[in-house]
Parts: C-alpha cells; sequence; structure tokens
C-alpha cells in the first residue's frame, strides 16, 4: 500500500465537469480504491422514477415508488455500479432528459435519504472486495457522507473551463443550472466541506490535478 498499512478515504466533491470523475478514475488505479461516483445513484434513481411518468413535484408518490426497490453494488472493474432491482443502467444515465431532471430529485430529502445508507456502506464493500480504500465523488460527501474521511477535496473550476469540457465529451449538460439548483438546496447543499482541499483546475491539466492531489495521499506534498 503506498499509505502505510490502512484502508483510506477520499472524498471528492465539486460542481459539474470539475474534474472529479477523471480525478477519481486515476487514484482508484494509482492507489487500489474502489471508484464510486455517486452521481451516477442520484442519476439512476431519476431514471427509475422518470420510467414511472414521475416528476421532482409528485414527493409523495416518489416515497411510494422509493418503498419498494432493492439497490446494491455491482463491481465493474475498480468502479461500483448501482443496480435497482437487479438492472444496471447504462448511458440513459447521462442522456439530456437526465441531466435536466436530476438536479432537481437530488434537492427532495426523500431521494437522499434512499441512498444515504448505500453510499455510507461502500466502505465496507471495498473492505470486502480486497481494495485498499476507496474515492468517493459527489457534492456532499466530505460534507455529509464521511466528513471524517482522511482525505477530502473540493475541486472548483471557471464556467467557461467546464462547458468546454463537456463540450469535448459530446455532451449536452447544464452545468450552471445544476450548480445553482445543488448550492441553493435546503438538505446537503453542495460546498467545500470545512477543512477540505480546495484546488481550482482552471488551468490544469488533468496529469496535473491527479499528481496534486496523489502526492498529498502519499504525505509528500505537505
Ligand atoms: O456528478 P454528476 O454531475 O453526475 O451528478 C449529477 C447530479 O446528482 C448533481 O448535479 C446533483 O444534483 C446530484 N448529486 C448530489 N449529491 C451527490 C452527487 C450528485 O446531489 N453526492
Amino acid at each position: 500500500m503506498p499509505h502505510g498499512n490502512h484502508f483510506i478515504i477520499v472524498t471528492i466533491d465539486g460542481g459539474a465537469a470539475a474534474g472529479k470523475s477523471s480525478t477519481a478514475g486515476a487514484l482508484s488505479e494509482r492507489h487500489h480504491l474502489l471508484h464510486v461516483d455517486t452521481g451516477s445513484f442520484y442519476r439512476a434513481v431519476t431514471l427509475y422514477l422518470l420510467k414511472r411518468g414521475l416528476t421532482p413535484e409528485d414527493e409523495d408518490k416518489i416515497r411510494e415508488a422509493l418503498q419498494n426497490p432493492a439497490i446494491t453494488t455491482r463491481l465493474r472493474g475498480r468502479m461500483a455500479r448501482i443496480a435497482i432491482d437487479d438492472e444496471v443502467p447504462g448511458e440513459e444515465l447521462r442522456s439530456p432528459q437526465v441531466n435536466e431532471q436530476v438536479s432537481r430529485f437530488a434537492s427532495l430529502k426523500v431521494v437522499r435519504e434512499f441512498l444515504l445508507d448505500f453510499q455510507r456502506g461502500h466502505a465496507s464493500f471495498a473492505r470486502e472486495n480486497g481494495f485498499d480504500g476507496l474515492v468517493m465523488e459527489g457534492r456532499d460527501i466530505g460534507s455529509v457522507i464521511f466528513p471524517e474521511a482522511e482525505f477530502r477535496f473540493f475541486l472548483e473550476a471557471d464556467p467557461d473551463a467546464r462547458n468546454q469540457r463537456r463540450v469535448k465529451q459530446g455532451e449536452q449538460d447544464s452545468i450552471e443550472e445544476r450548480d445553482r439548483l445543488d448550492t441553493q438546496r435546503k438538505t446537503a447543499p453542495l460546498v467545500c466541506p470545512e477543512g477540505a482541499i480546495r484546488i481550482d483546475t482552471t488551468r490544469m491539466s488533468l496529469e496535473e490535478v491527479i499528481a496534486k492531489v496523489s502526492d498529498i495521499i502519499e504525505g509528500e506534498a505537505r
């Protein structure tokens, strides 16, 4: 293990297209960590609810719809994928419709509570599957899910840089609108967690971001 003999938890929070997924993916490879992208969990629940014809205004029906489904984790490489009633959603998670609706569903307490224990359970899942730790990315990971994590990062970048990244990925996304909703919601809003290391990635290459975060994890940069 590059970080002594103990299991580590790394949290990466930040707005849309701030570089979280690429950084988390590289860290997971470099340090043998389970990679958990919690945005994909909120997307999967959004898709599940949309398929049942629900809108974010239907709070009571959403509560009812979330009584039944079983959520489990499937390991794909080093990545944790969510299965809802044994179905692992794929490409559809990044459709324009999900991009447009996910932050509205994610602002609902009932949706966040549905995913709370499931997200935390990935620490045991990572241990059981022989990983040296876990890297979890999202909006409230260092503030709500794992506030005691050993390494907590917050990535940010100028809106222009973030929009360009999404265009390069060929995706239609409303980054500013999602960030606005995520920052302003009452339950678990997007914030830089107190005490987290804040990194502005606007003028950094992905390799530079990964190197910086990795150095901190390995204790070489202080
Ligand atoms: O990370 P990604 O852009 O895929 O996340 C999609 C949406 O899921 C976010 O805009 C946010 O509304 C929601 N989300 C959240 N809390 C998290 C992760 C994602 O509310 N921890």
